[in-house]
C-alpha cells in the first residue's frame, strides 16, 4: 500500500483504534516510510498537547461534569482490514482524488472527506459517545476551548452519535458524527480556518452561499464564516445536506459569541 492509501488510517492507528490486521498493514508500511512515521509522531504530539492543555486549563467543575458523562467505548474488535466494500470505497477515494487533480477541491476538504471515510471504517467512529448535544458541547469546550455548535437534527430523523477531535494539518477540528438510518454524516468545524472554494460548485440556499464537491462516493457541502470553516460530509442527498447546513448556520448566528 502506498502513502495515499495508508494516510487516512494513520490517525486511528496512533489512537489505537484499528484492528489487528490493519495495525499489521500500517506497521509494515511505517517500517519503510519515514514520512508516514513522522505523521504518526505528529499526531501523537498533537494528542499529547491536547491532553496537557486539558490538564492545565479545565475548570474542575466542568471537568467533573464531563468525566461523569464520559462513556468511552470499549476498544474495537478486529475489523477486517480493507475487506469488501471498505476496500472498494478506499480505492474509489484514492482514484477519485487522483482523477480530480486538475480541478481539485480544496485540500482541506479532501482531507476531511478522507477522514470521514476512514472513521466510518472503524467499528465505532466516535471518540466520545453522546446523544445529548449539550453534553457534547461541554466536551468540546473543555478540549478545544471554543464553542462548538451541535445542531439537533432529530426532527429530520438524523441522530447524534458523538464527537471526535481530528487533526487537520496540526489544527484541531471538531468532528460531530450523526446517523440517518445506516448512513453516516460528519459535521466538521475548523476554528480559525477559511476554506478556499477551489473548483467546487457554488450553491445558494436560503440566501447563503455554499460550496459542494463529490468525492469518493460522498458529498461535501462546506462554507466559512468569519471565525471558522464548516463541512458536512455524507452520502445523503444534496437537499438533506443543505437543510442541515442551513440549520447549523442559523443556530450559530443565534448563539452568543464565545
Ligand atoms: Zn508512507
Amino acid at each position: 500500500m502506498d502513502c495515499a492509501e495508508i494516510r487516512p488510517y494513520l490517525e486511528p492507528y496512533a489512537d489505537g483504534e484499528l484492528g489487528v490486521d490493519a495495525v499489521v498493514a500500517v506497521d509494515s508500511h511505517l517500517a519503510e516510510c519515514a514520512g508516514c512515521r513522522e505523521q504518526v509522531a505528529r499526531h501523537r504530539r498533537f494528542r499529547e498537547l491536547l491532553r496537557r492543555q486539558l490538564r492545565e486549563t479545565a475548570a474542575p467543575e466542568l471537568r467533573a461534569r464531563v468525566a461523569g458523562a464520559v462513556r468511552r467505548e470499549a476498544r474495537r474488535r478486529v475489523t477486517p482490514w480493507m475487506a469488501g466494500a471498505a476496500a472498494a470505497a478506499l480505492l474509489a477515494l484514492v482514484v477519485g482524488l487522483r482523477a480530480l487533480a486538475p480541478s481539485s477541491p480544496p485540500a482541506a476538504v479532501a482531507e476531511l472527506v478522507a477522514k470521514h471515510v476512514a472513521f466510518s471504517r472503524i467499528d465505532s467512529p466516535v471518540e466520545f459517545a453522546a446523544t445529548d448535544g449539550a453534553v457534547l458541547r461541554d466536551w468540546f469546550r473543555e478540549r478545544l476551548r471554543v464553542g462548538v455548535t451541535v445542531p439537533d437534527y432529530t426532527p429530520a430523523g438524523i441522530r447524534l452519535l458523538g464527537g471526535r477531535i481530528a487533526d487537520t494539518d496540526g489544527r484541531p477540528a471538531a468532528y460531530l458524527l450523526y446517523e440517518k438510518g445506516r448512513t453516516l454524516m460528519s459535521v466538521f468545524m475548523v476554528p480559525g480556518e477559511v476554506f478556499a472554494p477551489g473548483r467546487a460548485r457554488t450553491l445558494s440556499y436560503h440566501g447563503a452561499t455554499y460550496y459542494e464537491v463529490d468525492l469518493a462516493g460522498q458529498r461535501a457541502v462546506f462554507w466559512s464564516d468569519r471565525d471558522a470553516s464548516f463541512g458536512l460530509i455524507s452520502a445523503l442527498d444534496e437537499d438533506a445536506l443543505l437543510e442541515c447546513a442551513d440549520r447549523l448556520r442559523a443556530l450559530r448566528a443565534a448563539e452568543p459569541r464565545a
